[in-house]
């Protein structure tokens, strides 16, 4: 069973940015379809809703002192997200998403997405605006300067989606992309398998834009332990960025390393939540088991960093563990951050079970699961585009998985949704005509759906619980079991161990019992890609200089790199 469609521009993956650029792309003329492995309506990180969105609004930010490139320095180098990144920021790619951020609002608001409200709070920024006119509830985040809203996201995707649909995009759900298609070295298209019936999907397209997401879920051990019980959607399995790397395109590549610093992200108990962040502003704080207040309000995802002495000073007193409490903020704060929870994804479920469990933020503290310092963290790779969203392959574009170009957050896929569906509609309409291979569509094919007919093997299950394994091994050599700066050779050969048993499990023969097994076995393939080209590359001894991005394809089947330097336009004003 093979389905084939044809169409100007391919959307790989319908999330955020995803829709946008569909959206954008058919504005610009183009025909477009989206093919998506979940339903557009709730796929992706944004899929159970979002409740803030940083902006700059020329009407607001300008006034207050506070400019583009003032912004963009912030979240590059300077402000408390910046100095999370050790300088690893697209700022040309950052200037064009902290400018583009307001029409975004401005789009999605005249789309249905509520953003401006008659009442603001004594917590949110007071900005003077007419008389009447509804305002933004604007809160402080990780920037240095008040410039999030939080709103109604919570059905964000609804809206996107209809939105796609009012402009005749054409939605494949439940679709699977599987593998780029080129011709000549130009992209013409993909392919995907469906889900449900598993009839394989043939897209001819002028241009293909990869928005799968900025994750490889399941490529490493997730924090709970168990592949579906995570805060990000356990099925963005690097699928866009094993197809891109097969295709011959250029991904910028990091490696594992090792958290700075203790920080509280999760509940203790609820593992499925990211409450503990911007979504409890302005009624959480951070207190030790003596109830003594860490940080009053944990707007920014790192506060650790800014009050870690209060938090050490408890953990050597013992005063441990540490809780979310809400139980001294006023009855209005806590209506407005139950609001928040309404809104972001996944915490509207907690209250869900805390009314369930007879919990309650008025009476109740919650403990959070404290990540000590020093664990591993794992490596990450993504397309690295142009400023027009484009890859080094012709017909390919990208705006996730993408280098970093803002906070890995709404904001910064949202726009480089809407340059890509720009940028690839203007391509794809001047483009000459695709055509096929057919040779390699059989082969794709083949090779896509072996799990569905072969006579024995292993479930994918087994295959990604060795992946794990091997993986948790490679961070280990890169961040762990050396000393600091040390190339040991013992690391050095347990790498090369590790790609030759990556190598030896991509050979493993998997079975699927049916088409839903069948994507699983895709995505655990590609997640094996994937994991050889960072392990190859954690072999290069210059890998990771300061101030370059370390780039690598497939050159032939085989990994080539190069460095590039990182261009700087706004430099941090505390120096180098
Ligand atoms: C619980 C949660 C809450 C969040 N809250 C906020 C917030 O309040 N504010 C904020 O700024 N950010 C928030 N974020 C982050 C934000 O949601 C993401 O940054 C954003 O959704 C990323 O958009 P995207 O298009 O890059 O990816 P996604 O929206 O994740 O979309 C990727 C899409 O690709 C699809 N896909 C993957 N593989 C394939 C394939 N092989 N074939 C076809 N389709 C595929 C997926 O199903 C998915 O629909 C939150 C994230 C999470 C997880």
């Amino acid at each position: 069973m093979v389905r084939t469609i044809t169409t100007d521009v391919l959307v790989i993956g319908g999330g955020l940015g995803g829709c946008m650029a569909a959206i954008n792309a058919a504005d610009h003329g183009a025909r477009v379809a989206i093919m998506e492995k979940s339903h557009t309506e709730r796929s992706g990180a944004a899929g159970t809703g979002n409740d803030h969105f940083w902006f700059w609004d020329p009407e607001i930010h300008p006034r207050r002192g506070w400019t583009i490139p003032d912004m963009v320095r912030d979240i590059s180098f300077d402000g408390e997200y910046g100095k999370t990144k050790g300088g690893l920021m697209d700022q040309e790619l950052l200037e064009i998403v902290a400018a583009g951020t307001k029409e975004a609002v401005d789009n999605l608001e005249s789309w249905g997405v509520q953003f401006r409200y008659d009442e603001i709070y004594p917590w949110n920024l007071q900005y003077d605006a007419p008389e009447g006119e509804k305002r933004y509830r604007i809160v402080p985040q990780f920037q240095s300067e008040w410039d999030t809203l939080n709103y109604d996201g919570r059905d964000i995707k609804k809206r996107l989606t209809e939105q796609c649909l009012k402009r005749g995009v054409e939605i494949y759900n439940r679709v699977s992309g599987t593998g780029l298609l080129t011709k000549d070295g130009t992209v013409v298209g993909a392919t995907g398998v469906h889900m449900r019936t598993g009839e394989f999907h043939v897209f001819k397209a002028e241009a293909v834009i990869i928005a799968t997401g900025m994750d490889q879920m399941r490529l490493f051990r997730t924090q709970s332990g168990d592949w579906f019980n995570s805060q990000s959607p356990p099925y963005i399995t690097g699928d866009g960025e094993a197809m891109a790397l097969r295709a011959g395109a250029e991904v910028f590549i990091i490696p594992a390393g090792k958290t700075g610093n203790a920080g509280f992200q999760y509940f203790r108990n609820l593992s499925r939540s990211s409450g503990t962040a911007t979504t409890c502003y302005p009624a959480g704080r951070f207190v030790n088991s003596e109830g003594e207040v860490m940080i009053r309000h944990p707007a920014v995802r790192e506060p650790l960093r800014k009050r870690r002495e209060n938090v050490e000073q408890s953990i050597r007193e013992g005063k441990t563990p540490f809780y979310l409490d809400w139980t001294d903020a006023t009855e209005e704060e806590i209506s407005y951050a139950e609001w928040s929870y309404g809104n972001e994804g996944l915490c509207w479920i907690i209250l869900e079970m805390m009314k369930d469990l007879g919990l309650d933020f008025r009476r109740d503290a919650f403990e959070l699961e404290l990540e000590p310092a020093g664990m591993f963290t794992g490596g990450f790779l993504a397309l690295f585009i142009d400023t027009d969203c484009a890859t080094n392959l012709p017909g390919l574009y990208a705006c996730s998985p993408v280098q970093f170009a803002g906070e890995v957050a709404a904001p910064t896929y949202v726009v480089l949704g809407w340059r890509s569906g720009e940028k690839a509609a203007e391509y794809a309409l001047k483009a000459e005509g695709a055509s096929l291979d057919e040779v390699q569509v059989e082969s794709e094919e083949r090779r896509v759906t072996a799990p569905l007919t072969a006579d024995g093997g292993h479930p994918w299950q087994e295959v990604n619980k060795e992946l794990n394994n091997i993986m948790e091994e490679y961070k280990g050599y890169v961040a762990g079991w050396s000393l600091p700066g040390e190339e040991a050779e013992v690391s050095r050969s347990g790498l090369r161990n590790s790609i030759t048993q990556l190598e030896e499990l991509k050979q493993a023969e998997m079975v699927a019992g049916d088409s839903h097994e069948l994507v699983r076995c895709n995505e655990v393939t590609n997640l094996i890609d994937i994991g050889i080209m960072m392990v190859t590359a954690a072999l290069k001894p210059d890998q990771f200089e300061r101030g370059f991005w370390f780039l690598g394809k497939l050159v032939d089947g085989e990994p080539e790199f190069r460095k590039t330097p990182i261009v700087v336009k706004y430099p941090s004003k505390e120096g180098p």
